[in-house]
Parts: structure tokens; sequence; C-alpha cells
């Protein structure tokens, strides 16, 4: 038998009431906050994201998926959307039809990690990208969002984690400081973190072995060695935070997997996910759009992913969505006059009323319990002597009261 993909997962009708949930309290958060939607392709080329990401990441040094296709182009299946934003808004000129852009995005991702709970090979990500102003109060906004939304799904044990990573020129100076912290306590460290002291130092911080972290525990950190103007707009993120009641932990050793990020990162932690629990990442990307081809556009944004919320929703039970009721279901029962129950059922489909009826030849008994199990409200009973008059019983299943209507009535009835 043919099974998904390790790593990928059907999303089965019985949660999709959940993800429609979900989907809704995004969009709305997001008009609240006049962000647009865009889409862009489910692959681009290779390169995108080779030079977006960085070639050092894990994500595009080993998650990938990357494919030549039939005319030798290398494509790869996004990991991330950024990238792509960033493509599509040089792309199409963006920046000069509109100085400053807020989009958002809601989209599957593939990588090729190790799955576990919380971590696919094809996942879902919520996320906003900003372009076009420097402004901290614009990485607040996307705190806020991502806090709201979380929010709005219910969920109560999150922590938000801020840092700052500088600009390119004091981080710079801060890794040299770093490498030569290291030199002499390379062995110490996993064969890992050895590895990424060339590759991307920044990362050991974020190994979880216990000998990375006692060799981490004393290292040089970043947030003393950035410049003035990342000093100045970090006490501003934290102040205007502070003002606006939204609680946070700065976190020192918060580097994120991508090289892109300038300034102000943030991640939003649950308690309630297991060993996956970050929910939604983000910071600010001041050099990425100049990078890959564009005028130079200071932009911040963040990304959530969408299986792993849900998971959260799940453990906290956070929400409830109510099943949808079927209005009517028709109960034929006269086997002759099964044309004209399907017919009156459309008539009332015509009139944008969910009415169901049997196609399985079904006993009447068999029909109600259906009925039942779908939660319809009404149940109509077509034929019989009722028929001639052109009426028929009514049931109304929460109050078992039964009534005869004319047929010409239903529709007014129920509506
Ligand atoms: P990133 O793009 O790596 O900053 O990830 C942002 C968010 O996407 C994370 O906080 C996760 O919630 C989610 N995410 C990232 N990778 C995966 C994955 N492999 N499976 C499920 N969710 C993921």
């Amino acid at each position: 038998m043919i099974k998904a993909i390790k790593g990928t997962k059907d999303i089965l009708p019985e949660s999709i009431r959940n993800w429609k949930y979900f989907e809704n309290v995004i969009t709305s958060v997001f008009n609240i906050y006049n962000y647009q939607e865009i889409r862009t392709p489910i692959f681009e080329e290779t390169t995108l994201f080779s030079r977006g990401i960085g070639e050092a990441t894990d994500i595009v040094g080993k998650e990938m998926y990357t494919f030549e296709d039939r005319s030798k182009t290398s494509v790869t299946l996004k990991p991330e959307m950024t990238a792509s934003v960033v493509r599509a808004f040089i792309e199409h000129s963006l920046g000069k039809k509109q100085s400053f852009n807020k989009l958002y995005y809601i989209s599957p991702m593939f990588r090729q990690e190790r799955p576990q709970a919380g971590r696919l090979r094809e996942f879902h990500q919520f996320g906003a990208e900003a372009l076009g102003s420097n402004s901290p109060l614009l990485d607040v906004e996307m705190i806020n969002i991502a806090y709201d939304i979380l929010k709005g799904m219910g969920l109560k044990d999150l922590t938000i984690k801020i840092n700052s990573l500088g600009t390119p020129v004091s981080r710079k100076k801060y890794i040299k400081l770093l490498k030569k912290y290291l030199k002499d306590k390379e062995n110490l460290l996993s064969a890992e973190s050895k590895n990424r002291i060339k590759k991307n130092i920044l990362r050991i911080f974020d190994s979880k072995l216990e000998n990375d972290i006692e060799v981490m525990k004393n290292a040089p950190i970043l947030l003393d060695h950035l410049d003035n103007e990342s000093i100045e707009d970090f006490e501003q993120v934290k102040s205007i935070l502070k003002v606006s009641q939204i609680p946070f932990e700065v976190d020192a050793s918060l580097v994120r997997g991508l090289d892109y990020y300038t300034k102000l990162t943030f991640e939003i932690i649950s308690g309630n996910v297991g060993s996956q629990s970050a929910l939604c990442g983000g910071g600010r990307y001041d050099l990425l759009v100049e990078q890959l081809g564009g005028e130079p556009t200071p932009a911040t944004g963040f990304a959530a992913g969408m299986e792993r919320i849900l998971i959260a929703c799940e453990n906290e039970k956070s929400f409830n969505t109510l099943q949808t009721a079927i209005k009517i279901y028709i109960v034929c029962l006269d086997t002759n006059l099964i044309s004209n129950a399907f017919n009156f059922a459309q008539s009332l489909r015509k009139n944008n009323i969910s009415a169901e009826i049997d196609y399985l030849n079904r006993s009447i008994k068999a029909q109600m319990r259906d009925a039942n199990k779908l939660n319809t409200e009404f149940v109509l009973f077509f034929g019989g002597e009722e028929f001639k008059s052109n009426s028929a019983q009514l049931k109304n299943m929460a109050s078992g009261k039964q009534e005869l209507i004319s047929l010409d009535n239903v529709l007014n009835k129920i509506k």
C-alpha cells in the first residue's frame, strides 16, 4: 500500500474545522493590523535560498528538498517564506509602488528534518514581513501580532524571548572575540559545535548538550558588544513592550538559525508542546533585500508553525470549534418519490440551506441515525399521505416536536 511520505501529514476532515478556525484568527488579526496577503510559488530556484538564508545554516546545509527539474535547473521546495517574499518584492518593484509594505502569508514549507512530535517535513507557517521601515515600533508590532494570534487561539502558557544580534559590523567584531574565547576550549565541545566554529559560530549557543552549555556559560555575550544604534533600538523595543504590558525575557543566547537577522530577534515559546517548544520566531533583517539584488530596504518579520501551535492548543484545551450542523435532512418515505425528494433538497441548497439526503438506500431508522450524527437541526419526512397535499412532517431535532407543514413553507420555517 502506498503511504504518505515520512514527515508529511494528511489533514483529515475531522481536523479541518480547527485549521479553518485557526486561519480565521490569523486573517482577522492581520486585517486589524492592515497587512496584505501574499502567495508565492511552492518552489523557487535553489540559489534564492542558498544566498538568502545562508550556505552555513542548517536549512541550506542539510534540510532543503532540492532537485533538478527536466531542464536541469536546480529547484527547491520552499523551506521558509522570507526569501521568497523578498524575491517577489524585488521582482515586482513593490517598494517603488509603495514605500512601505506590510505583507502576511499562510503556506506549506518543506524541510528534510528528522520527524518527531511537532517537527515535520511538510509543515505550515503563517507569518509577516514588513518592508521599508527601520522603526523599532514595527519590531514590537511583529511581537504583538504573533502574540495576539496565539492568544486568539486561547493559548496561555507563552513566553516571549528577545535578543539583539546587532549590526553585521558589531557582530563581526564580537565573533572574533568569541573565536578567541573558544580557541583553547575547542576540544571540550561536541563534534557538531566544533564544526560550527568556522561555519556558524553563534549557533553553538543553541546546543542542548551539557558539555557545550558548560563551555558557553562563561563566553562573552553579543548583547555586551553591540553598536550604539542597536543598543538604542533594543532599549526602545524593551520600553514599548513594557508600556504595552507584554511580558518578555531577554535571552542573550537567542541566536536563531538563519543568517539574515540583524538587531532584534524574538521567539515565542510554549510550555506545553514538549521539546519542540518554539511556536514562533522572527526578527529584523535590514540587509536581505539588498543582498538579493534590491534597493537597500530595512525589514522585519516573523514565522510561526501551525502544527506546533495546534498541538499546544490541544494540550491546553484552549479552544473549541462548534461542529458545523446540517440544517435539514430529507428522509424519503417512498422510493418512488426519491427524485422529488432530491429536487426538494436541491431547491433548499439553492437558497443557501445545507440539506442532506440519503444516497445509500438506507432504512428510515438508519437515515435518522445519520441525521443525528450530522447534528441536523430539522428532519423532513418526505412522501407518504402528506405528499398528496404538497406537505410533509417536519421534525425539530432539538425539541423533538413534529408538525405538518406545506412544502412551500419549509424554507421560511427553517431559515
Ligand atoms: P523558523 O523558520 O525556523 O524560524 O521557524 C519558525 C517556526 O516554524 C518554528 O517556531 C516552528 O513553530 C515552525 N517550524 C520550523 N520547522 C518546523 C518543522 N520542521 N516542523 C514543524 N514546524 C516547524
